[in-house]
């Protein structure tokens, strides 16, 4: 068995930048015949990961270490039930909708071949992204840094191991907050999408940490939209308003007063997703209204690729524009 040709076209080594698309392949590893590397090859997923610069090793895959999300785990753990059968306290009232419209602007553009699309943070489908990613008109390349139900490749998003202008389309659904250098994410998005590519991205504001030690930026509306300086806006938003804000303080006010330890955070949290998930309703009320961009829980982007680049003094207006 070999690599799906989807995930090999245009493949590059991180660490030469050398093309490793038709490299010597073995049932473990892919070598780089330029620099000699070995990418290690796991249940026919390959770690194309530059170890001096990535906070992964090789070996964190190899031994199949939890690095993120315990995937594993999740079945049988009594907070992955929680999450089943209790109301959320937040959660993403426009992600079914913004990847309708995503699908429909990429099939709009599109050339002759079915536009090729990279999911980072893939290994788990995202809020509102299961008939996106399964759709019948798209080349989905999902891609993480952990294993997971629909991980084909893994890479570290600081050094994506494409070509340049290899992708139409990239999504970043709730993974820019969880990078140590979110501005070098983009700057490597920007670099394989393809000229007037679209980026889709979604980052928090208004939320506390999930995702212990691998949490580390908020946005505002305005510094999401800095984030993504050359890119052309089509649309953003709040994807949940400050409703969602609210109960998520509400869930970490409760953990800060009574989480003395696991037992009583996962009573806490069935605690607040059982008395505070109505909060999160309030959205309804307010998210289309432009003021909450103030108190959002978090924001989308949609834009395209761009040569120019948004001035810091546009970049002011900007908040005013939002807001008309
Ligand atoms: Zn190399």
């Amino acid at each position: 068995m070999g690599l799906q040709e989807t995930i090999k076209e245009n493949l590059i080594c991180v660490s030469c930048k050398n093309s490793i698309e038709r490299t010597t392949i073995s049932d473990e590893s892919i070598k780089c015949d330029s620099c000699k590397v070995n990418y290690p090859l796991i249940n026919n997923i390959s770690v194309i990961i530059n170890e001096a610069e990535s906070i992964f090793s090789f070996s964190d895959f190899i031994n199949q270490k939890n690095l993120f999300f315990d995937i594993s785990k999740k079945g049988n753990s009594i907070s992955y039930l929680s999450k089943v059968i209790l109301p959320s306290i937040g959660g993403n009232n426009l992600g079914k909708k913004n990847f309708k419209f995503l699908e429909n602007s990429l099939l709009n553009n599109k050339s002759q071949n079915k536009p090729k699309v990279l999911v980072i943070g893939g290994s788990i489908v995202g809020d509102g992204m299961a008939d996106f990613v399964n759709s019948e008109n798209l080349e989905i390349v999902e891609g993480d840094v952990s294993f997971g139900p629909r991980t084909k490749i893994i890479f570290d998003a600081h050094s994506i191991p494409y070509k340049d202008q290899s992708f139409d389309c990239i999504i970043a659904q709730a993974v820019l907050e969880h990078v140590i250098d979110p501005m070098k994410c983009v700057r490597e998005i920007h670099r394989v999408l393809k000229p007037n590519g679209i980026v889709y991205a979604e980052t928090p504001f208004m939320q506390q940490v999930h995702g212990g030690p691998y949490d580390f930026t908020r946005y505002s509306h305005s510094g999401h939209r800095k984030l993504f300086q050359n890119f052309t806006e089509i649309k953003s938003g709040a994807t949940a308003g400050s409703g969602a804000a609210l109960a998520w303080s509400y869930q970490y006010f409760l953990l800060a007063l009574f989480g003395y330890n696991k037992t009583m955070k996962l009573l806490i949290k069935f605690f607040a997703r059982l008395t505070g998930f109505w909060i999160k309703y309030f959205d309804y009320l307010t998210q289309c209204n432009v003021r909450d961009n103030d108190g959002a829980s978090g924001f989308y982007f949609i834009g395209t690729k761009s040569d120019k680049q948004l001035s810091d003094k546009e970049l002011i207006n900007y908040y005013f524009k939002a807001k008309k």
